[in-house]
């Protein structure tokens, strides 16, 4: 049991990456706080799997793009379980368009739930882990953070800033013991990439050394393994999880 008695905030983990990542530091023993925003049932049932292993679990509904709420989130977490160890800055959108057709609004709301809910999250809960002087903080991020796609030039910005919002903390926070990392999935298996349509997924698989998509528990794998004391010397990386399609 890697987690045994820590306490973790994963946003965005009603579906897809979260819930897996909510799921499997369940089964290493964490208390787990699920963060959604909009689906009430998926994320009770996400608390219920999550119990069954034996740890304590609860869903608190939190828009993670605006900052009083990640605030309120934090401090009833803190108050509650005495200790935050492990925050999961996952909540993600889309919203994909070419640049001349991409709308102010679809560019604010797409970095303002990425990037911006990754900052929210971050600075609520370093106070409390700087007291600490302990705490992992994981950023999901993408491979189009690094390599660049067409049609998302809003969600690559915010996958981006996510990358240098992490190297710039884990300088800040690792004199207080505090890892602060990334991990860039590259085409993952969930609601976010169903919506694809059959061309494009051929092109991501096609160029996947592995010959596969990605499922979430790849990337749960590897924030477990960064949740877990097993990674203590290792901060503001970003670790790719593709299959080997960005190397
Ligand atoms: P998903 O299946 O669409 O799930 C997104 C999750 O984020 C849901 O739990 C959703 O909650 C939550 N969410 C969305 N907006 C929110 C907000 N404003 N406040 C709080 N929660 C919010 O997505 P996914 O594929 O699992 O992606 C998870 C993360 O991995 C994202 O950051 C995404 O960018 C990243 N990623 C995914 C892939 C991929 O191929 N799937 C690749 C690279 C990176 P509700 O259910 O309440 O809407």
């Amino acid at each position: 049991m890697q987690l045994k008695g820590k306490t973790a905030i994963i946003t965005g983990a009603s579906r897809g990456i979260g819930r897996t990542i909510a799921l499997s530091f369940a089964k290493a023993g964490a208390n787990v706080i699920i963060n959604y925003s909009s689906s009430d049932e998926a994320a009770q049932e996400v608390a219920r799997e999550a119990m069954a292993y034996g740890v304590k679990a609860e869903v608190i509904k939190a828009d993670v793009s605006n900052y009083l709420e990640a605030e309120n989130l934090v401090d009833r977490v803190l108050n509650q379980y005495g200790s935050i160890d492990i925050l999961v800055n996952n909540a993600g959108i889309t919203k994909d368009n070419l640049l001349l057709r991409m709308n102010e609004d679809d560019f604010d709301k797409v970095v303002n739930t990425n990037l911006k809910g990754t900052f929210n999250f971050t600075k609520a809960v370093s106070k409390v882990m700087m007291k600490q002087r302990k705490g992992k903080i994981i950023n999901i991020a993408s491979v189009v953070g690094i390599i660049g796609n067409a049609g998302q030039s809003n969600y690559a910005a915010a996958k981006a800033g996510i990358i240098g919002f992490t190297k710039s903390v884990a300088k800040e926070l690792g004199s207080r013991g505090i890892t602060v990392n990334a991990i860039a999935p590259g085409f993952i298996e969930t609601d976010m990439t169903a919506v694809l349509s059959d061309k494009v997924k051929e092109q991501f698989a096609n160029a996947i050394p592995l010959k596969r998509p990605g499922n979430p528990e790849d990337v749960a794998n590897a924030a477990l393994f960064l949740a877990s004391d097993y990674s203590d010397y290792i901060t503001g990386q970003v670790i790719n999880i593709d299959g080997g399609m960005v190397m």
